[in-house]
């Protein structure tokens, strides 16, 4: 089976943990925790880095360092993970969703002023697929409203924005290391900030609310949502080629793009001009015309011997919602079809032309276009 996405552990990675295991810095303390911190933040043109145990945690940090009230609203994608959603409930708050945009599969920010309210306090951009959000708009509309801005850039390793880092834009900016990431650590997540109370209450939440005066002694409650050196040594060894990853999955998407591009009935990823696009997970949407849907068209792919995985299904179609009377009565047109007409193929780092191949033709047979 062409799995959808496999790690690749070089030589480093392995020198790196070993040296852990080697010297007993196996915990969360060690040098290669805030080496990876320092060198993921410089990367993407932060300050400050928070390593934590992965990106659901990141997330749920982030919102918990804005300090906001009960009942205060996030607005964001409906098209997400739902780690973007409990990040907001778990702190008590409103997440207030909007549709995306039918190209780019981002929040479509032109959404985003209708649903401000007197209680709207943070905006959540997920870029999404390696494509970022249109930030300009989300920053215009933040300082207007003065809203805070949590970007989720887990899926953007290395993508850019008019030339500025994704995960470099947000007032504070979250990233996964989960094993499918550009570069992965395992399980892991980062908080990028240029803000240093946001960066020393991330840090305090992530280890229990310790206070630096009374050991043991809390005035807050926190969560241990700390990463492993371990972990560290690998992210470390995976930073230090991040241009040589990225630049594998552009490869990679460019020759799905060559190869695909004459079949009207399916719909590419695309790159805006202010854009760059790291492909991170090479996404297709089926036009109803094929018969297929993203359901149908998987079963056909696994046949093949090539996994494939669903878009995700908006926050407003799950059923978890539904029980809490979540976002009743409300629907987002693009997001309901992408989720059932959208899927992504291998786009690991260790494809080679040879299984591109198979997978590009597997493709056109099943639409019967060989
Ligand atoms: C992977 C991912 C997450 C969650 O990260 P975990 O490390 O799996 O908790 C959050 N947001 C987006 C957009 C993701 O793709």
């Amino acid at each position: 089976m062409i799995l959808v996405s496999e790690p690749v552990i070089g030589e480093n990675e392995t020198r790196y943990v070993l040296d852990c295991l080697q010297t007993g810095w196996i915990s969360s303390a060690g040098a290669y925790i805030e080496k990876f911190e320092q060198q993921w933040a410089s990367y993407c043109g932060m300050r400050h880095g928070i390593a934590v145990s992965n990106g659901t945690a990141a997330l749920q940090i982030a919102i918990g360092c804005l300090q906001l009230e009960p009942g205060d609203e996030v607005i964001l994608p409906s098209f997400t993970i739902i780690s973007c959603i409990q990040a907001i409930t778990y702190n008590g708050l409103k997440p207030v969703l909007i549709d995306c945009d039918p190209d780019t599969w981002c929040m479509d920010v032109a959404q985003i002023e209708a649903k401000i309210t007197p209680r709207s306090r943070a905006i959540m951009p997920v870029h999404m697929y390696g494509h970022p959000v249109d930030m300009d708009p989300v920053i215009e509309l933040a300082n207007r409203y003065s809203l805070k801005i949590v970007e989720d850039a887990a899926q953007v390793h290395g993508g850019e924005y008019k030339g500025r880092k994704c995960g470099g834009m947000g007032d504070i900016s979250c990233f996964s290391f989960f094993a499918n990431k550009i570069i992965t650590t395992g399980e892991g997540g980062m908080l990028l900030t240029n803000d240093d109370a946001y960066a020393e209450r991330a840090r305090k939440l992530r280890n229990l609310c310790f206070e630096s005066g009374r050991r043991f002694m809390h005035r807050e409650l926190g969560f241990n949502y700390r990463l492993t050196n371990m972990q560290a040594a690998i992210g470390l060894a995976q930073v230090e080629k991040i241009e040589e990853l990225v630049q594998r999955k552009i490869d990679i998407g460019q020759y799905y793009l060559n190869k695909l591009r004459d079949i009207p009935v399916i719909q590419l990823p695309v790159e805006r001009e202010w854009a760059k696009n790291v492909y991170w997970m090479f996404g297709l949407i089926l036009d109803e015309s094929t018969g297929e849907t993203a359901e149908t068209f998987a079963k056909k792919m696994r046949n093949e011997g090539i996994e494939t995985r669903p878009y995700f299904l908006g926050m407003h179609e799950q059923a978890v919602f539904k029980i809490e009377g979540l976002f009743e009565g409300e629907t987002y047109p693009v997001t309901e079809r992408i989720a059932r007409q959208g899927l992504y193929i291998p786009s690991g780092l260790n494809l080679n032309l040879n299984t591109q191949d198979h997978i590009i033709r597997s493709i056109r047979g099943i639409l019967k276009l060989l």
